[in-house]
């Protein structure tokens, strides 16, 4: 299981705690704005997929961060979709860079 976005183990190269409490924050906006459910099973199939202990969400980067020409869109809430975990699987960790499912990204809520 990808535990990409948990915070459970530390990875031995981590940028810095600020960046790592940053995400966990900016993780937090996304869920609230995606509703609390997987996106790609709300449009697609019209189903409601929420996050268990046993299955949680993924804050998937569209565009990977991974690549450097996306490396700015690491915050970017529009580059970021929670999806459960079947779904993530779709877009092969980071190797397809596009929604296979017609969608517009909102912006995030205003506080
Ligand atoms: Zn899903």
């Amino acid at each position: 299981m990808n535990h990409r976005c948990k915070s459970s183990s530390p990875r031995p190269k981590t940028k810095s705690v600020n960046s790592h409490r940053r995400f966990q924050k900016l993780r937090l906006d996304i869920i609230v704005r995606d509703y609390g459910e997987c996106v790609r099973c709300r449009v697609l199939f019209n189903k409601s997929t929420r996050e268990t202990p046993d299955q949680p969400l993924q804050c998937h980067h569209i565009k990977p961060q991974s690549l450097p020409q996306y490396e700015h869109l690491k915050w970017e809430p529009t580059n970021l979709i929670m999806l459960c975990q079947e779904c993530h699987d779709v877009y092969d960790n980071g190797k397809v860079h596009e929604l296979d499912f017609e969608y517009e990204i909102p912006p995030l809520f205003e506080y």
